[in-house]
């Protein structure tokens, strides 16, 4: 009986050790789309699969959404002359999303301020400061309520134009998730660009950890880590996509109010919820209007089941109640304050 025992427990071990190495190497793959480097790691019985759908899925989306391709419902919409545009689902669905977002944030996100993020020289790197006029006549085309959206199709005014930067990643990261989730993964690490979205928690059941990056240091360093399961995690930063010139700094983040770089005296806003359109509208919006409204604007939509890290010009670091026990702070010479709701 002895010499068949041994073998039965290699057996099972070996299962064991097999069923382990399946489980804990993902499915991954790196690609630049949206803009952005992009790293997806899926886990699981049929990960390959469901990572090569992903990444179609991915390129999709882009093909719908980049604003500077012709073929794209985005460039559509803003080449329409004031005409009706179809639109296929998912941009229909992003934009109704997006458009609720945009008024429940009073206009800090604006899906229109595209006229400045151009002027100012992100869409093609050509940066330049415009004068105080040429902004002056920006600021009256940026206004989302001229938007209309119905039965999957849009329409902006002639001279308007819009672009999902502010959304699109989130959506898309989110989109994938409910995706893979339908596909049977339950666990899942895409990173779109610094946007992390998250389905379950690791193979082995512990949380995410996710690194947010300290906003003040060009060497990617990171200034605290968050832990995750089902969540995305949405960064918003002046130092992500910006350019100096005559000793300023001017970032890719718009006041729809003055067409030109947000000064709220934040650095970067990190969005942490189970909604990746929700949050990354959020991340922008918050950029946009400064601690004090973020914290005000958080306290007054706890439906919105969000918690936020907040990086001040001084490198003073907020976060909200909600993360007390599941961030922490990695660089010790900075001062943490907790919002309460
Ligand atoms: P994010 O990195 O998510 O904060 O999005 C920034 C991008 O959204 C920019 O590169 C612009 O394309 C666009 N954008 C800039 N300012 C705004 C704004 N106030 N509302 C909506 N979109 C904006
Ligand atoms: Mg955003």
């Amino acid at each position: 009986m002895r010499q068949h025992a041994l073998p039965a427990i290699a057996l099972a071990a070996a299962l064991l050790l097999g069923g382990c190495a399946r489980t804990q190497e993902p499915a991954s793959n790196q690609i630049f789309a949206m803009d952005t480097v992009m790293t997806l790691e899926i886990y699981g019985d049929g990960a390959q699969e469901q990572l090569n759908e992903a990444v179609g899925t991915i390129y999709r989306l882009e093909d719908l959404w980049d604003v500077t391709s012709e073929g794209s419902e985005v460039w559509a919409l803003d080449h329409s002359a004031g005409d009706w545009v179809d639109l296929s689902p998912e941009t229909a669905d992003l934009l109704a999303q997006a458009l609720e977002l945009c008024a429940l944030t009073g206009g800090a996100l604006d899906l229109t301020a595209y006229p400045a993020v151009r002027a100012w020289g992100f869409t093609t790197g050509e940066y330049r400061v415009p004068s105080q006029e040429e902004l002056d006549a920006l600021v009256p085309l940026i206004d989302y309520t001229k938007l209309e959206l119905e039965d999957g199709r849009a329409r902006l005014p002639e001279g308007m134009e819009l672009d999902l930067g502010a959304v699109a990643k989130g959506y898309t990261g989110a989109y994938l998730a409910q995706t893979l989730r339908e596909g049977g993964v339950a666990s899942a690490l895409l990173s779109l660009g610094g946007n992390v979205q998250t389905v379950g928690a690791k193979p082995d059941g512990s949380p995410w950890r996710v690194a947010i990056q300290d906003p003040d240091s060009g060497q990617q360093a990171t200034l605290g880590v968050v832990e995750v399961a089902d969540q995305a995690v949405i960064t918003s930063g002046g130092y992500q996509r910006y350019f100096e010139a005559d000793g300023e700094t001017y970032w890719h983040i718009m006041d729809p109010d003055t067409a030109a770089p947000a000064r709220s005296g934040l650095r970067s806003v990190t969005v942490i919820g189970s909604d990746g359109t929700v949050c990354d509208a959020l991340s922008t919006a918050l950029f946009v209007m400064g601690a004090e409204e973020a914290a005000a604007f958080w306290q007054v939509h706890p439906e919105l089941e969000v918690e936020l890290v907040l990086v001040e010009e001084d490198g003073t670091v907020l976060i909200t109640q909600g993360l007390e026990d599941s961030f922490q702070l990695t660089q010790e010479d900075r001062t943490l304050e907790v919002i309460a709701p």
